[in-house]
């Protein structure tokens, strides 16, 4: 049992604090909004009044915040100067890479063990404990907070230095928002040409267009009974966070000089649907704007 730092509980964090509580450990939560605050008062964390709060003599400090200027200012603000020489930071925000970098760098000159650990799963995920982290970090940092990202996910994965997690975040979402419009106009087109679509799928899943967008996220009703097309897109991922994390990997991408003219074209799609009012609904539900909705 150690004491852990919990800075964001929201729709994420409250879950992820929740299984840190149910792992046996003290959690102290610390929210800007009273209500995430109750919810995770009523499962078992310790309300605090600040950050720095929370992380005076924490083992370990896990964030889950809304964007990258949200973490700098939890960090420089308040997180570095208030956390124990041997506590763990742990960001799991997903923000961008430049940003994840230079507070990771921030915390190695201040002799700080920090990993940037974004998640792949939602609500949903971070509820059952079964979210994937893909974490950036110096190795010492990252065998420290392997043990806590554990008793949160069912992957944890060490993709490299500081901001690598961001950047293998944001490199696969690229990869899910492309090939799910790929494959929701597939869908389109095979429904417009009078082809079945359980059929289609009974024949793309076995050949070449296969991608997880068809077999396990399908974007239309029918073929993959769990997929949020079965429930009219609702719950899921919705489409306002996947154009966050397509303009993440478009400023990653102008700051690299990398050629992303598939994810750029996701990007202005979804775009599209969150201005038409997708921004709350499944991102597969792009089929809709696909449809002419
Ligand atoms: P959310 O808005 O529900 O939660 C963020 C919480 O941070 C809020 O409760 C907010 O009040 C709190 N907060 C903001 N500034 C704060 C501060 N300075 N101090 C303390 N608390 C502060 O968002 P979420 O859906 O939980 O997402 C959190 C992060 O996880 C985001 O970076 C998001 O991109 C990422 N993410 C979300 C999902 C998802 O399905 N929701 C999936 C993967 C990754």
């Amino acid at each position: 049992m150690v004491t852990i730092a919990f800075i964001g509980v929201g729709n994420m964090g409250g879950g992820m604090a929740a299984n840190l509580v149910k792992a046996g450990h003290v959690v102290r939560a610390f929210d800007l909004a009273p209500a995430a605050l109750d919810r995770a008062r009523g499962n078992g964390c310790h309300i605090v009044g600040s950050a720095a709060e929370a992380a005076d003599g924490a083992d370990a400090i896990v964030t889950m915040l809304p964007a990258g200027a949200h973490v700098r200012a939890a960090y420089e603000g308040e997180l570095f100067a208030a956390a124990s020489p041997n506590a763990v930071l742990i960001d799991c925000s997903t923000i961008d890479v430049a940003t994840a970098k230079s507070i990771g760098e921030a915390a190695h000159k201040l002799a700080r063990a920090m990993v940037d650990a974004p998640v792949s799963g939602g609500t949903a995920a971070a509820d059952a404990g079964t979210l994937t982290f893909m974490v950036g970090g110096p190795d010492a940092a990252f065998a420290a907070a392997r043990p806590i990202l554990e008793q949160m996910g069912r992957a944890v994965i060490h993709a490299g230095g500081a901001g690598m997690g961001q950047a293998a975040k944001i490199c696969n979402n690229m990869i899910l928002g492309s090939t799910m419009i790929a494959t929701a106009e597939a869908f389109v087109l095979a429904e417009k040409l009078g082809l079945d679509a359980q059929t289609f799928f009974d024949i793309s899943s076995k050949a070449s267009g296969q991608s997880w967008s068809m077999t396990s996220y399908c974007p239309v009703p029918g073929p993959v009974p769990a997929s949020p097309a079965n429930r009219d897109y609702q719950g899921g991922f919705a489409a306002g966070l996947m154009l966050k994390d397509l303009k993440l990997a478009a400023q990653a991408a102008q700051g690299a000089g990398a050629s992303v003219p598939m994810g750029a074209e996701a990007a202005a799609l979804y775009q599209l649907f969150v201005n038409n009012g997708g921004g709350a609904v499944d991102f597969s539900g792009i089929v809709k704007l696909l449809r002419g909705a």
